[in-house]
């Protein structure tokens, strides 16, 4: 299939001039800036706060590239949380209650909550009941119903499943939607990641995000990785400032510890297996899913109780038994190994009382 890409980006956005910030117009080196009614007098908090950060985050890019083993900075948009460049996709390709785009439940809430958001409408396309792409429904409807975007969660949240290499490439290949694939728990998969395919698939776009496997939730940085036009696109309708300098500061810091990461990842995997089979042990467990990220989906005979008397001895999980093909399940993240025999105690407890 030929793909176009100019023919699925609304024309207002192809149109339309980006905001021109003052740090787009000079990022030289000068004595003195006024130019951007900065406070030249510095911040009550300290440190170089008062100034505004760069529009396009250009050292931040290029260390995420190096680690990352992207071919070109131009290749990546970093956004606030992988939710802004989800948000922006639908931005850039959706004109408001025209276009669709489609969904494989269950799966990450955000794709509805952000096309609703934007009046797109969602075409959901069910995964099998042992959450593999449904392929053959997948590009029948992609077909006939002509989403603008296409979301593919692998691994899968909740399900920690990762998706068929083979689906995802004839989605790619023989659907004419831009297809997101994302890996925000690609770091705990054994598995190669899709930003090797950009190159090959114009319409390839990849998120990732430090919140997860580098512990950074609170500073919401997410990655999307795609063509350079792709890419220019969500950099023309984003807030100028999006990434705060604070963020900026303390990520370069810390892909200087890409050991330590790797560390801390090989002990969640290591706990996980470990939590996995103690849990599946138990008497009111059905079964456990495998994963391969860093929480798994339990099916228990009765759930809610479960959950219930988790909450009670102040151990939240999230219960997932309302989503498609999730009855009576709960979804567990891999705690601290103290944690997680806390855990295992209450989930023990339970079962005796049950017993009782
Ligand atoms: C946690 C998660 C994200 C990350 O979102 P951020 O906004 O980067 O924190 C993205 N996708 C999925 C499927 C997730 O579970």
């Amino acid at each position: 299939m030929t793909f176009e890409l100019e023919s699925l980006v609304r024309k207002n956005i192809l149109g339309m001039m980006k905001y021109a910030s003052a740090r787009d117009e000079f990022s030289g080196k000068a004595k003195i800036f006024l130019d951007a009614n900065e406070n030249s007098y510095g911040s009550p908090a300290g440190g170089a706060l008062n100034r505004y950060p760069d529009p396009l985050q250009r050292e931040l890019r290029k260390k995420i590239a190096e680690e990352r083993g992207i071919a070109r900075e131009e290749q990546i948009f970093l956004g606030n949380g992988s939710d802004e460049a989800i948000d922006l996709l639908m931005r850039v390709f959706g004109e408001p209650r025209i276009d669709s785009i489609m969904v494989m439940p269950p799966t990450y809430g955000m794709y509805k909550v952000c096309a609703d958001i934007n009046d797109l409408a969602v075409l959901q396309v069910s995964l099998r009941p042992d959450y593999s792409l449904d392929t053959e429904l997948i590009l029948k409807t992609a077909a006939e119903k002509k989403p603008k975007l296409i979301f593919i969660c692998s691994p899968n949240n909740p399900s920690a499943n990762l998706m068929d290499t083979d689906s995802i490439r004839r989605i790619l290949d023989e659907s004419n939607a831009i297809v997101v694939v994302d890996e925000a728990y690609i770091d705990f998969a054994d598995a190669e990641s899709w930003t090797k395919e950009i190159d090959a698939h114009p319409n390839l776009v990849v998120l990732q995000t430090f919140s997860k496997a580098w512990g950074m939730a609170a500073l919401r940085l997410g990655m999307a990785f795609a063509s350079p036009e792709i890419v220019a696109l969500m950099n023309k309708i984003k807030y100028p400032y999006n990434i705060s300098d604070l963020t900026a500061k303390t990520v370069i810091s810390a892909l200087r510890q890409t050991r330590e990461k790797e560390h801390i990842v090989r002990q969640i995997k290591t706990e996980r297996s470990r939590l996995m089979t103690a849990i599946a042990d138990l008497p009111f467990v059905k079964e456990v899913l495998p994963s391969a990220a860093n929480f798994f989906l339990v099916r228990f005979t009765d759930a809610a109780a479960v959950y219930r008397y988790l909450r009670e001895k102040g151990v939240i999980v999230r219960d997932r038994s309302g989503q498609m093909h999730c009855r009576e399940c709960l979804r567990i993240t891999v705690g601290t190994p103290d944690e997680n025999r806390f855990l295992c105690a209450v989930l023990e407890d339970f079962g005796k009382e049950m017993a009782l």
